[in-house]
């Protein structure tokens, strides 16, 4: 596809949010996140060009390298991976606008330490493990508001903004809906909390019309 080809792709999907978000509410506002782990520097830079500025990945190391690559184009980079605390340092470095993956108490209390000691802050997301998966990360439902809370009491260089979850892994629309309307639930219980960040590039539609405010569109948006 060609710069104007591609534009007109990315419209067809834009619409697509806008008939769910109207579905939700006709105030809702969402906002896509361009996932670029399947997708080169070049890619980036060409959905860049018709007016896409978040983008995120899933490993630290191509964190690293795409924004490090694409560093002259004002882009917001978004973490949305599993964090190994042997990455954390890595991490920070990069000082992403925001982390969708803080996945236990543990994790925050290792981050907390880090970020007190190079004196920063990092906006980040809860997972949760809505449908409790084994192959998931993320926290149990049931347990997700009081850790959240303890978070925010305990890791004061954090700013929890919200949640995150991946829908549940079945072909089954009506699961992957309550995953989504445990998430959004949940959501909706935290103090001060704007981000619910749920729906990728198979169940978007599905996802905002639970109540999701950002989507993570990977494959889809790069059309692979
Ligand atoms: C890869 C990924 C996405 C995007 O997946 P697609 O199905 O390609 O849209 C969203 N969220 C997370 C956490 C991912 O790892």
């Amino acid at each position: 596809m060609n710069d104007e080809e591609y534009k007109i792709y990315i419209d067809n999907i834009i619409r697509r949010v806008e008939f769910a978000r109207v579905r939700f509410d006709e105030k809702h506002i969402v906002k896509i996140v361009a996932i670029s782990k399947y997708s080169t520097a070049d890619e980036i830079a060409k959905l860049y060009r018709i007016g896409q500025r978040a983008f995120g990945e899933n490993k630290v190391q191509d964190l690293r390298a795409k924004s490090a690559e694409l560093e002259d184009l004002p882009l917001e980079w978004h973490f949305v991976g599993n964090l190994q605390k042997n990455k954390i340092n890595n991490l920070l470095d990069i000082n992403p606008s925001l982390f969708h993956g803080l996945d236990s108490l543990d994790l925050a209390h290792e981050l907390q330490k880090k970020l007190e000691a190079r004196d920063m802050t990092l906006e980040a997301l809860l997972q949760i493990n809505s449908a409790k998966e084994e192959s998931k990360h993320g926290v149990m439902p049931q347990d997700a508001v009081a850790i959240y809370n303890q978070i925010k009491k305990e890791c004061p260089n954090i700013h929890l903004r919200g949640v995150m979850s991946i829908g549940a892994h079945t072909d089954d629309k009506a699961v992957i809906k309550k995953s989504f309307e445990t998430t959004y639930s949940i959501y909706k219980q935290l103090n001060g909390a704007t981000i619910c960040s749920m729906g990728m590039s198979g169940d978007f539609e599905l996802a905002i019309e639970c109540g999701s405010n950002m989507v993570r569109l990977g494959s889809i948006m790069f059309d692979k």
